[in-house]
């Protein structure tokens, strides 16, 4: 398998300062991760599970390119009845060849504006699938499309800057530039929305949970303010897929997200600005709480629980109870600079854990510190 990271995601902050509305492609970071489509379905799926950000794979067949398979695709597939058991132990081409979606391949002296605008012309079903680069004759890369909107998000701040330039120079009317702002200031603003949040769920998506995770802990030691992590898991979510279908376990995480968010706006009313719900992965959700102690947070972490159980969905072949049930670890921290923001997650990691092995649909808090 041939897997090289060869550079590294961009996050928004470190975006090329001068991307124009003439940069192209080739400006932006991509992904090469190939695998010949005969290595079986269980290598591609220990790979996305080590690289959490890789948005999807190119496939080969003896060197030359074949395709491309999302990471949504494949963990839906993987993730439907039989799934693992079908594809785990086959060559990856089988579970291509049924998974395969229209790709979006162009150069890599596309336009940025333009591949952006050719990425969200597609149908939602495909509006979250990476796009394939080819940078030159027969060499393909992967490029998330996050980043193609986080790049035009910027462009077209710059554009805003030249159209204030040009009002200046040309005399335009106030209330003509004003109009071109406000436009360009909602789409920007969905720009950004897309760029940030999960496609189903609606919540935050990882990338954002990262990035928003980090500059709290790189703000908070000033204030030596604490910050609080709850990390949310479904009981039982693949035997809810197996019973009610996988159409169904999109329309339950829809609702667990919903009423998530719910819960947490309610309880933490004068602070919800600081607080972000986000989906962490699959059937898993995360709550940061910036301000919050511990305590208070496995209060919050309770209304979630109570909030999810709340929703009666249906779940006959849960062992815990007859309906959805959420099991719940809470970690806390005051962060400092020495420490890395990670051992929040592997404090909260470890509370979810023992909530599970304590018999699931419950709020347990890590008391190791961090
Ligand atoms: P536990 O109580 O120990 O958490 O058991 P579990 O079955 O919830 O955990 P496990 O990790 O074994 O399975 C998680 C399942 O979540 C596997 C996959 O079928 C499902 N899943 C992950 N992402 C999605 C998704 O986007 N949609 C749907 N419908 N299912 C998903
Ligand atoms: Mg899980
Ligand atoms: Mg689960």
């Amino acid at each position: 398998m041939s897997v090289e990271f060869i550079a590294p995601p961009i996050w928004p902050e470190k975006l090329s300062e001068n991307l124009s509305l003439e940069s192209t492609l080739k400006e932006l970071s991509v992904f090469n991760f190939q695998v010949e489509a005969s290595h079986l379905g269980k290598e591609v799926a220990r790979l996305f599970q080590a690289h959490p950000l890789l948005p999807g794979v190119i496939l080969t067949v003896g060197g030359e390119f074949l395709g491309m398979i999302s990471r949504r695709r494949f963990m839906e597939h993987m993730s439907r009845p039989y799934g693992v058991d079908i594809f785990a132990y086959r060559p990856i081409m089988a579970l291509y060849q049924i998974a395969r979606a229209d790709v979006l391949i162009l150069p890599g002296v596309a336009l940025i504006v333009m591949a952006a605008q050719r990425a969200v012309q597609r149908t939602p079903e495909l509006l979250y699938e990476p796009i394939v680069v080819e940078l030159e004759p027969q060499v393909y890369r992967l490029l998330d499309v996050h980043q193609v909107l986080l790049a035009l998000s910027q462009i077209q701040q710059q554009a805003t800057w030249y159209i204030s330039e040009l009002y200046y120079n040309l005399s335009v009317t106030k209330s003509e530039l004003e109009t071109a702002n406000a436009q360009l200031a909602a789409a920007n603003s969905e720009l950004y929305r897309l760029a940030n949040s999960d496609g189903l769920t609606q919540v935050a998506n990882r990338r954002c949970f990262n990035e928003y995770l980090d500059n709290k802990w790189k703000l908070l030691p000033e204030a030596a303010a604490e910050i609080s992590l709850i990390l949310c898991d479904i009981d039982y979510f693949k035997k809810y897929n197996d019973t009610y279908g996988h159409q169904a376990g999109d329309a339950c995480l829809q609702k667990v997200a919903r009423a998530i968010s719910k819960a947490v706006n309610c309880a933490t009313e004068e602070v919800a600005g600081e607080t972000l719900v986000a989906r962490y992965g699959g059937e898993e959700f995360a709550v940061i709480l910036p301000g919050i102690s511990p305590g208070q947070a496995v209060s919050i972490a309770d209304k979630i629980r109570v909030g999810v159980k709340e929703l009666a969905i249906e779940h006959l072949n849960s062992a815990v109870s007859d309906c959805v049930t959420l099991s719940l670890g809470v970690g806390g921290a005051i962060p400092d600079l020495e420490t890395p923001a990670a051992k929040l997650i592997a404090a909260a990691d470890r509370a979810l854990y023992t909530a599970k092995e304590k018999g699931r649909d419950r709020v347990i808090l890590d008391t190791d510190g961090c």
